[in-house]
Order: structure tokens, then sequence, then C-alpha cells
């Protein structure tokens, strides 16, 4: 799924490909992607409306329209937004006023949008824990102190931070040299304080690659990202640790996949 860079990526070309644009029609070849209002409401609210902004928050893309309205879009599992799209496969295409196609693809059709009056009162939203850049320090420290649950699932509950999933979360404790299965408040100070740093560190350095294109995450050019290359454990089961060649262990953690070398990771 993607996750922090890769939306913020999205956001990005997006601004760059459709901002000042107006959406002239939408039409939706598969209903099941729109959870509300209803699909004619959901046309109807579209048509004509230009795209004033377009915002994420954590992994959730929100293109705020010059009728007041915003289109909130997450993409889940399989979802892509490409333009200048093609049509083909597409759930939903928006036709936009420079003649060209915002393409809505979803594979597996977990995506999911909105067309909201205020998408702030999404239930979603409200739910979502700090961006990570807006965390501070202090507060980190504090919620680590009173979590006895792993810190792998943890960095990767929404309400505590938002914005990171599976391969960041692996990728994130590798730089920290922090095993996965670890107790939050078991860490020591100077173990938080390298995970602080190595959230930011590895969020940045992945959206200055474009993402990371496991599965089905593209860019808005259709375009995969460039920081595969650069995972050291995630996906890399087996393989020697681009540090010390020691295996990379992989584990289940709540039904995910998390991976790990044994020996640089304490
Ligand atoms: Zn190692």
């Amino acid at each position: 799924m993607p996750e922090l860079p890769e939306v913020e990526t999205i956001k990005r070309d997006l601004e760059k490909a459709i901002l000042g644009k107006k959406i002239t029609e939408a039409c939706v070849h598969n209903p099941k992607v729109i959870r509300e209002p209803g699909v004619a409401a959901f046309k109807k609210g579209l048509e004509g409306a230009a795209i004033k902004e377009i915002l994420r928050k954590a992994k959730v893309l929100i293109l705020e329209l010059s009728n007041g309205k915003s289109l909130v879009v997450h993409l889940k599992m399989t979802g892509q937004l490409v333009y200048p799209g093609s049509g083909k496969q597409s759930r939903v295409v928006f036709h936009l006023s420079d003649g060209k196609t915002l393409d809505f693809n979803d594979q597996r059709l977990f995506g999911e949008l909105r067309l909201l009056d205020d998408w702030r009162s999404l239930k979603f939203i409200q739910g979502l824990g700090p961006e990570p850049a807006d965390l501070t320090w202090q507060q980190f420290r504090a919620i680590l102190h009173k979590k006895k649950t792993a810190i792998k699932p943890l960095l990767m509950d929404q309400t505590f931070i938002s914005g990171i999933g599976n391969i960041y979360a692996s990728e994130i404790l590798f730089r920290a040299k922090i095993r996965p299965e670890r107790r939050a408040n078991e860490l020591r100070d100077k173990e938080k304080r390298l995970l602080f740093k190595a959230i930011n560190d590895i969020l940045n350095a992945a959206i200055l690659h474009a993402g990371s294109s496991v599965d089905d995450y593209v860019r808005v050019s259709g375009k995969k990202g460039g920081y595969v290359k650069y995972h050291r454990v995630y996906d890399r089961q087996g393989k020697p640790c681009l540090v010390c060649k020691t295996k990379i262990k992989k584990i289940s953690q709540g039904g995910r996949g998390t991976y790990f070398c044994s020996k640089c990771q304490k």
C-alpha cells in the first residue's frame, strides 16, 4: 500500500499536472470505489469545479475544489492516479478542462473516493496521529514511554503517528538498529533518539526518490518511484545484510511480514 512518501510524491506530481484545472466530467465505470455520496451526486458535485489545492494527510489525498467541496482519495492496496490517462481499465475517469483525463485505476477495488463538504469531519482523518514531521521529540518520547506494545506495529499505528506502513517501519527500525519485536517502553533513551531521527531521515530520503514501487504504486506519470534500490531489509529475506552480510530474517507481526537483520538490530 502506498505510504507517506508515495502519497506525498503523488501529491507533488498532481500539483504540477492538474492544479487550477477544471473537472468537466467524471465518468464512473465502477461505482464500488465511490464511498460517498451516491454516484449521481458525486458526478454532479465535481462537474465544473476547479482543483484549487491539493493536500495530503497521512496516506490520504485531498483535492480541494473551487465549489467548496473536496475530493478525498484513499488509494489503499492498488489505487493509482494517472495523468494524462488512457481510460483503459480505469474505475473513474476525470475529464479535465485541458482535454486530458486523470484516471483512477484500482485493480483490486479497495480504493475509496469521497466527495465531501468538509474533509476535516471524516472520522478517519480525526483519528490520525501527528504527521512525522510535526511530532516533537518530547511527544514521541512520552508516547513510547507509555506503550508496552512491540515497536514495529506501533510505528504503523496511524493513531500514534500517521503515514508509516509496512515498508518504512522495517526500514526505519533497521536504520535505528532496533529489533522490531522490542517493546516501546523498554527502549533506552539513546535508542528512542535514534528512532526519532530515523523516521524523518528515511521518509525524507524516500520522498526524494519518489517512493517505493512495490506492488502497484506508480507516480502520476505512470513511472515507477526509485526508492526500492535503497531498501536495506524490506522484502530482502534470505539475502545478505548490506552492512554485516548476515542473512535478513522475515517474521510475522500482527499478520504483516517484518524484515530485519538479527546482528545489526538489537
Ligand atoms: Zn546486518
